[in-house]
């Protein structure tokens, strides 16, 4: 069984689709195991949702874009700041 900090580096290769068949069981048991990583790997999950869906809206200016991804880089280091073991 892998940890929280392996999990935690795994999160965006498995997002990615990066991971072995291996690393991806491993990832998934973990998570149904562990409530923080999980609520770490849905906050990854939605964020790239959010990014994909406005990145998409090509008449989304800079500066938008911008103000979403300084949230989500707040927000990022707010969980992190919970989970100090990361
Ligand atoms: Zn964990």
């Amino acid at each position: 069984m892998i940890n929280c900090r392996d999990c935690a580096s795994a999160l965006n290769p498995y997002l990615d689709r990066e991971l072995s068949d291996d690393d991806v069981v491993q990832v998934r048991a973990h998570l149904e195991a562990c409530g923080g990583c999980l609520h770490l790997f849905q906050f990854e999950e939605s964020l790239r949702r959010l990014v994909r869906v406005r990145c998409q809206e090509l008449s989304a200016p800079q500066s938008l874009r911008e103000r979403i991804t300084l949230r989500l880089a707040m927000e990022r280091t707010r969980l992190q700041r919970l989970r100090p073991e990361l």
